[in-house]
């Protein structure tokens, strides 16, 4: 039986931090979907279409990450989850913080399917204090985030800053 897992999130941008989780899922399941959500509660820098396209284009561009599907979602999780055959949902968990949220999801995600698990992973110690939204306070103030995000990134949050008209590095 193939073996799916779906890697979702908000992916605004997305960071190393997020492809060393799924570079990790590549190694155990013989197929990982990256799940980009429309997330309408984080007010996000980059639109849920434009978040798609850069998550794809960051994927694409990594021989690592040959076969990774990068797809948008809508609705339920588990439906998503669910359409695509998926047993396993993977999520990283960095500092305690992400903890109680991660429980809250999971309880109710096993409440709307009990047939799909969710599964947790660490990242190196070097990403475990690493999120978009620090990646993004940092870039708006000045600071160099080639550490914490592929160039490609940069590139797109330089031409979303340039159309504000806001001058960035
Ligand atoms: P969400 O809004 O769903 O939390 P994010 O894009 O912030 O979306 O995060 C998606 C997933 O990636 C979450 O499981 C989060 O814990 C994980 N993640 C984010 N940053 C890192 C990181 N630096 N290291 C490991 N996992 C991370």
């Amino acid at each position: 039986m193939c073996k799916v897992a779906i890697v979702p999130g908000t992916f605004d941008p997305i960071t190393n931090g997020h492809i060393d989780i799924i570079k990790r899922s590549k190694k155990i399941f013989d197929s990982v979907i990256v799940a980009v959500a429309i997330n309408s509660g984080k007010n996000p820098m980059f639109n849920f279409h434009e978040r798609i396209s850069l998550t794809k284009e960051v994927i694409d561009s990594d021989s690592e990450l040959e076969g990774v599907v990068v797809e948008g979602v809508q609705g339920l999780l588990v439906d998503f989850a669910k359409r695509k055959n998926a047993k396993v949902i993977v999520r990283g968990l960095r500092a305690v913080s992400d903890f109680e949220y991660e429980l809250q999801m999971a309880f109710m995600n096993r409440r709307l399917d009990s047939d799909i698990e969710m599964m947790y992973m660490m990242p190196y110690i070097k990403y475990s204090f690493l999120s978009s939204s620090i990646v993004k306070d940092v870039f708006i103030n000045g600071g160099d985030i080639s550490q914490f995000v592929p160039e490609i990134v940069i590139k797109h949050m330089r031409e979303k800053f340039s159309d504000k008209g806001v001058l960035v590095k």
